[in-house]
């Protein structure tokens, strides 16, 4: 298991033989499969399958009239069974492992879907079928509310497959416990499934579904080991077929060479012990610097990055804060939160409210949208409530005054450069340093006008992926289109540091992207200045970037803007960073 590990054993020399299977073609050795890289690091070991789900075709008859009450007594009775159970675990596992299972624990107690199996009992349907039939509705339902909805739907699969098991006094299906350390292969994992892994046993998660915001991904960055989701073809390669992971490259390499295999991981933990060793600050071997920065959302975080060489906040995501409010916090209330994370660290950039789309803020106002994506979210929200950005503005500057620590301030989702200036000159009546977000195409198209009025700019990769892609942040199925490799995506990032570089002010990332180690190398060469991630991945970002010189990051970022996929960019850069 080593997490956020970039690997320097180039299996990529080998490429010209590699097999992409399909359908017909079973997996041997030589085929690798390709999927999206989540958590970074290599593992080699045997692959294991969670227990089959039960069949779920249901050839009982109608509930005679008498007995339908005891029936639904059976199915309630089944159900808090199970949601005892995932609530047993919760109290048993830890951070997000503990979230996951409480959460997915109220959803298996859900009113609405209990009630929909209920009425379904009640007028005669047997048990397993009335859940078959309830769960699939809300299935539907999710599926076409799409995003973060249609990703929970893997965790309702899973409740209904446990109620299931539990009526049919059947075991609970769920992930069997490997005899030796081990690598989770499965279509998709449920939160229950993943929550109470044991990393020492369970040394890497690869899945044919899922996105980089399911519940898989979310629980292998928590345990540290390699992930790789939406990996095209894995659902051929059986229980006990040996497989090299690699979370950095987002493949899985079946029945691999075993001398190479164990080459890899070796480099890979070379590279986690680099890391462990690494103190900042950041710059190429050749002493080229760039910051390295934290990504937090309040001062718990603020506070926790320090721990890191990170050496600031590139990204303070204030909306964050709020999530919870149905009211604006007072400009007092928002001063205390801001100065918590500028007593943390010298050098912080705040960003105002990005509420919409993803992260609606109820105080915000939010029109009713048929697609809040494209709509009023981010600066737009100031449009017709300027107060709220006004308001913010000052506390941030109060915050400043109290701390005696200057903020940057930035404002999301700029897509014009009139909307810059208008940013800048409220941002200066308050004594703060203006900045903007490049997340759409429009912005890195216009970075030199923006700049024009602005201090600095902070690329989002993620949104900026999402935009230029116009492929749903949130879509697992369109994961490889928001993969930040895209050389689509890059090309326009480039186009922002040129721009930074002729005005001579800062440009950096604090997007995802600045978080995968060889990028991170990229997105330096391309010319950013600063690098902003989340604070777990600080240590790999840095590392990784004090073993290469400027001219290999440039050259890796020539390469990676003449490729013409992301997976090619992915193997130019690694040939020109290793
Ligand atoms: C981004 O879009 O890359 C970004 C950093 O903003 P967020 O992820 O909060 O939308
Ligand atoms: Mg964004």
């Amino acid at each position: 298991m080593f997490g956020f590990t970039p690997v320097h054993v180039d299996l990529s020399r080998n490429s010209c033989n590699l097999l992409h299977m399909t359908a017909s073609s079973p997996p041997t050795s030589l085929t690798v499969l390709r999927g999206v890289p989540v958590v970074a690091g290599v593992a080699y070991g045997p692959v294991i399958r969670p227990g089959r789900p039960p069949v779920l075709e249901d050839t009982e008859p109608e509930v005679p009239e008498q007995d339908r009450r005891g029936e639904a007594a059976r199915f309630a009775a089944a159900a808090s069974a199970v949601a005892n159970r995932l609530r047993e675990r919760a109290a048993h596992a830890t951070g997000a492992a503990s979230e996951v299972l409480a959460a997915t624990a109220t959803l298996a107690q859900d009113r609405a879907w209990l009630g929909a199996a209920e009425k379904r009992i009640t007028s005669g349907v047997p048990a397993v079928r009335a859940v078959v039939e309830a769960v699939d509705q809300f299935i539907d339902l999710f599926t076409q509310v799409g995003g973060l909805m249609a990703e929970r739907v893997t965790d309702l699969k899973d409740i209904r497959d446990r109620v299931i098991a539990e009526l049919r006094g059947l075991p609970e299906p769920g992930v069997p416990l490997p005899a030796v350390p081990s690598i989770l292969c499965a279509e998709d994992l449920a939160p229950a499934d993943t929550a109470g892994l044991d990393p020492s046993l369970v040394i890497a998660l690869a899945t044919t579904l899922g996105g980089p915001t399911s519940h898989t991904a979310i629980i292998a960055r928590q345990l540290g080991i390699p992930c790789v989701v939406a990996v095209d073809g894995l659902d051929a390669v059986a229980a006990g077929t040996m497989v090299l992971v690699d979370g950095t490259r987002g493949t899985v390499r079946v029945a691999p060479d075993e001398a190479a295999a164990g080459e890899a991981v070796a480099a890979a933990q070379r590279e986690a012990e680099r890391a462990a060793h690494w103190t900042g600050p950041g710059a190429t071997a050749d002493g080229h610097a760039v910051a390295i920065l934290a990504n937090v959302q309040d001062g718990a975080a603020a506070r926790s990055a320090r721990e890191t060489p990170a050496e600031g906040v590139g990204l303070f995501r204030t909306e964050l804060c709020f999530l919870n409010r149905d009211t604006e916090p007072t400009v007092d209330e928002q001063a205390d939160i801001y100065a918590e994370v500028l007593s943390a660290f010298d050098k912080v950039v705040v960003r105002t409210l990005d509420a919409g789309s993803d992260k609606p803020l109820k105080f915000a106002g939010h029109p009713d949208e048929a697609n809040p994506a494209l709509g009023v979210r981010g600066i737009r929200i100031a449009h017709g409530n300027p107060g709220i950005l006004e308001r913010q503005l000052e506390a941030i500057a109060r915050a400043g005054e109290r701390t005696g620590n200057a903020p940057w301030v930035m404002a999301p989702m700029i897509a014009t450069a009139d909307e810059a200036k208008d940013f800048a000159a409220k941002a200066r009546s308050h004594g703060l340093t203006p900045g903007v977000m490049i997340e759409v195409p429009a912005a890195a198209l216009r970075a030199d006008r923006i700049l024009e009025h602005v201090d600095f700019l902070s690329i989002g990769t993620n949104d900026l992926a999402q935009y230029t892609m116009a492929a749903d942040r949130m879509s697992a199925e369109l994961a490889t289109l928001t993969d930040p490799w895209q050389p689509a995506v890059l090309a326009l990032v480039a186009m922002a540091a040129q721009a930074g570089a002729r005005a001579g002010k800062p440009v950096g990332v604090c997007g995802e992207a600045a978080a995968d180690p060889l990028l991170a190398c990229v997105l330096v060469g391309l010319g950013m200045t600063s690098l902003s991630a989340a604070a777990a991945a600080i240590p790999g970002v840095g590392a990784k970037l004090a073993q290469v010189t400027l001219a290999q990051c440039r050259a890796a970022a020539d390469a990676v803007l003449a490729s013409a996929t992301a997976a090619d960019a992915r193997a130019a850069a690694l040939e020109a960073l290793s």
